[in-house]
């Protein structure tokens, strides 16, 4: 025999309990006992509707006709017409006694444990009635069975303790005289031995399923839901979770207890002891296998089998120096929860003893804590014991599988992956079967937490990183055309799975959850909502992803000083932006500082020489444990540009125009020419030497005359220019004539930086530097008579987004 049962969505509507239908009658032609919880939602509804009632709101009477509504109109669709009379009869009058129940609820204004069991059974009663029916009438051989005639249990109304003894004896009485093929059960309801309808707990009608199973030693249990099997960790919340297709009962019940909700946590206990395999299926899938539970699996080789969670806990903690040594405290505390019905989930005490915590139920937690400080009212009057302390809307997450306890740092790499995302952990237990590694943690982080440990422990291989992009112009739009072309390439060969979950420009941004279509970008942009910078930062910082990295490819002071929010939030700040970096120094170190304490890398290569390796080889240098002596460096792609094209046969304002009209200029020029972009660079060269300094500490003699820095217009610039063109033409002629080039230098040594216009002799390092290339030399103690040399490109779009580009890698690394 088999017994089949099937979930609330599997029979949420008709066309559903069609494939159910479908399901049944392709079984062979064995027994069957199939098992049906309420319609999708309905136990919710009827929980619903009593409480309405009970606080005298007269709604309840448009909730429950909902219910109604729902089973007429199954009624309609699945049952022929010449049947559908008696049908609706005898619904329409369970439905009458179900409205007395609830009104006599309504009139006292009270509802009670028994009421509500009684209330609520009627969700699978109905369910199990109509779909009986609707399968005689499709032809099949089938009868239905009140479960409550067959499942005795106590008087633990809601979650009531069944009495194996009489149950199995009802069970294996009415199966072995039943003639029908298919018998169909309502799950979930149980009656007391007094005669009462009581309930086995919510997701209880696996458990029914199980019990009639275990009563009957059918050879299989099949629980029929709307997944596929169960799942490395819950299929809604990790994307990538794959079906476990063989699990062992014990890593089953690990799991289920730690939140599984596929499977309702008792429902393996009856089927154990006699071996009876159940199989999770997937209603929607059938040909799917799904997963088979049995006896020890092996793990298939595997140490962790899955990750789940159990929301909505509170840590209770006892805590106090008159704690230490006193036997009976524990005895005492744990006592007191007991009498008081209150089930812990979770177990951790120190061993110094001085202080007792567990996990419980949010709903429970103040009854608990009222009853522990009354216990130790004594202690704690007396300030041996400090009043408990109580820490809500927490959840636990498990890792779970036969084999951890034979393999060694699966805690640690479990605590570091969370601690790595900034998942602060309340508290840690480890079963002593070491089936099962659990941590508490805040409510609002289980999603990044599940995520993470799922890539950790069942994707090793393939990391996701998640971009928030500000800026798309020049340089932000190269670097999405950029990661489109390489994504898939991250994907196979660094094992990085790179995604654009937000951008923004200054009019609109858009967010799109799985990441943005790469190839559309700009269309999802231009319908997307209004710019603003605090909702895109609040978005990010809600949506609460693990490896979230925030690039800014802007020039705005304004977004610049939005770094520290983004990293204190463990999110990481890739910037082509210089404005932070070059500000005040103690900005700068509090960035560092951050990005450290927040394990959230703060990455500005593009801030020096664009995509030019150049700030990255210094920090290994450091890190090496070399000392910079001197920097020597080009830095500037325009004055470089203008310095190579300018001669006696051009004009410089010419020169310059043509600079800032082909890009190789900030839109306001006499940044560049000033000198003030390049002091930024060697100051950020500077500081990642090690060296505090700060931008006025820089000595720069500028080559443009003072009238035209200090022009307010790019015309009056401009105009200003053509006024000294004689000047201009003379520094020409006098590097020319001593056979050298002009080259606007920065030096950095012995901690004093200093930038400037320098005639740059033949045989120079710097002398035959082309376009706009940028140069470094770095002097260091390993490298003191021959630098270290790095020289390329150090403007234009294309490498500047593939510096940004290397930074994502390397935080992808990281
Ligand atoms: P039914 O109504 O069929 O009993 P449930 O809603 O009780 O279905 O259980 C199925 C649900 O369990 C899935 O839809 C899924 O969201 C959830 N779930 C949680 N953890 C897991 C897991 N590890 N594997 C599969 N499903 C899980
Ligand atoms: N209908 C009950 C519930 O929703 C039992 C079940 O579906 O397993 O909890
Ligand atoms: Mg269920």
């Amino acid at each position: 025999m088999k017994v089949l049962k099937f979930g609330g969505t599997s029979v949420a509507n008709p066309e559903n309990i069609n494939k159910v239908k479908s399901i049944v009658q392709n079984l062979d032609k064995e027994k069957v006992a199939v098992v049906v919880s309420a319609f999708g939602g309905v136990t919710d509804l009827l929980l619903g509707t009593s409480a309405l009632a009970a606080k005298q709101d007269t709604s309840y009477k448009e909730s429950l006709k909902t219910i109604e509504d729902k089973h007429i109109n199954a009624i309609r669709e699945l049952i022929p017409v010449q049947n559908q009379s008696a049908v609706l009869s005898k619904v329409k009058s369970d439905l009458n006694v179900l409205e007395t129940l609830l009104e006599g609820s309504f009139l006292i204004g009270e509802l009670t444990p028994k009421l509500s069991d009684k209330i609520v059974s009627f969700g699978e009663l109905l369910s199990s009635y109509i779909i009986s029916e609707f399968f005689k009438a499709e032809g099949l051989d089938a009868t239905f069975k009140d479960s409550r005639e067959l499942i005795i249990t106590d008087n633990n109304f809601g979650k009531a303790n069944v009495d194996f003894k009489k149950t199995n004896t009802l069970c294996e009485a009415y199966f072995s005289s039943n003639p029908n093929q298919i018998t169909i059960l309502p799950g979930f309801v149980a009656s007391s031995g007094t005669g009462n309808s009581t309930t086995l707990g919510r997701g209880g009608s696996d458990y029914t399923a199980a019990i009639i199973a275990g009563a009957v030693e059918a050879d299989v249990l099949e629980i029929w839901t709307d997944v596929s099997g169960m799942y490395t960790a819950n299929p809604r919340l990790v994307k990538q979770a794959k079906c476990v297709s063989h699990i062992s009962y014990e890593e089953a019940m690990e799991l289920s207890h730690f939140g599984a909700k596929v499977l309702y946590p008792p429902t393996i206990q009856p089927v154990l002891g006699k071996g009876i395999p159940i199989a999770i299926k997937n209603t929607f899938d059938p040909e799917n296998p799904g997963t088979l539970i049995t006896k020890n699996t092996n793990g298939n080789g595997k140490t962790v089998r899955g990750i789940s969670h159990v929301g909505n806990i509170s840590l209770l903690s006892l805590e106090g120096p008159g704690m230490i040594g006193i036997p009976g405290i524990s005895k005492r505390f744990f006592e007191t929860l007991s009498l008081k019905n209150i089930s812990i989930v979770l177990i951790t005490q120190a061993s110094s003893e001085h202080s007792i915590c567990v996990g419980i139920a949010d709903e429970d937690v103040d009854a608990a804590a009222e009853a522990v400080n009354e216990t130790f009212e004594y202690e704690i009057s007396t300030r041996k014991i400090k009043p408990v302390i109580v820490e809500k809307d927490l959840t636990i997450i498990a890792l779970v599988g036969d084999n951890m306890k034979s393999h060694q740092g699966l805690s640690g790499k479990m605590f570091s992956t969370l601690g790595k995302n900034n998942v602060n952990i309340r508290a840690i237990a480890q079963g002593a079967s070491e089936r099962n590694i659990s941590a508490v943690i805040k409510k609002d982080d289980v999603k990044k937490a599940l995520n993470s440990l799922h890539e950790t422990f069942f994707e090793e291989n393939v990391k996701q990183l998640n971009l928030f992009v500000m800026g798309v112009g020049n340089v932000g739009s190269k670097f999405l055309d950029q990661i489109r072309q390489q994504k898939k390439y991250l994907k196979d060969e660094l094992k990085l799975n790179v995604r654009v979950i937000g951008i923004s420009n200054s009019r609109t941004m858009a967010f799109d959850e799985n990441g943005i279509p790469l190839k559309d970008w700009e269309t999802v942009l231009a319908s997307g909502e209004q710019a603003d910078k605090q909702a895109f930062f609040n978005r990010i910082k809600s949506l609460n992803y693990r490896n979230s990295v925030f690039v800014d490819n802007t020039a705005s002071a304004e977004v610049s000083e939005s770094y520290p929010n983004y990293l204190k939030n463990s999110i990481s700040v890739v910037t082509c932006n210089k404005i932070a970096c070059s500000s005040d120094y103690s900005y700068y170190k509090e960035l560092k500082q951050l990005a450290k304490q927040y394990n959230s890398p703060f990455l500005f290569e593009t801030n020096v020489g664009a995509g030019l390796p150049i700030i990255d080889t210094l920090k290994h240098l450091i890190a090496s444990g070399d000392k910079v002596k001197k920097i020597q460096a080009v830095l500037s792609g325009s004055l470089n540009f203008v310095f190579n094209t300018f001669n006696d046969s051009v004009t410089f304002h010419d020169v310059v125009k043509q600079a800032q009209e082909q890009g190789y200029t900030e839109p306001d020029p006499t940044i560049d020419l000033s000198g003030v972009d390049v002091m930024r660079k060697i100051l950020i060269l500077a500081r990642e030497s090690g060296h505090q300094l700060d931008i006025d500490d820089i000595a720069n003699e500028p080559f443009l005359p003072k009238e035209s820095l200090e022009t307010n217009s790019n015309e009056a610039f401009f105009e200003s220019l053509k006024k000294y063109e004689s000047d201009f033409q003379k520094m020409y002629k006098e590097a020319a004539d001593s056979d050298s080039k002009l080259k606007y230098v920065a030096q950095f040594e012995d901690g004093n930086a200093k930038v400037g216009l320098q005639k740059i002799p033949k045989g120079h390092d710097f002398y035959n530097l082309e376009g706009s290339d940028n140069i470094v030399l770095f002097y260091t103690e390993r490298y003191p008579n021959q630098p270290m040399i790095i020289k390329g490109a150090g403007a234009g779009a294309d490498v500047t987004a593939s510096g940004i580009f290397a930074d994502i890698i390397r935080i992808g690394n990281f």
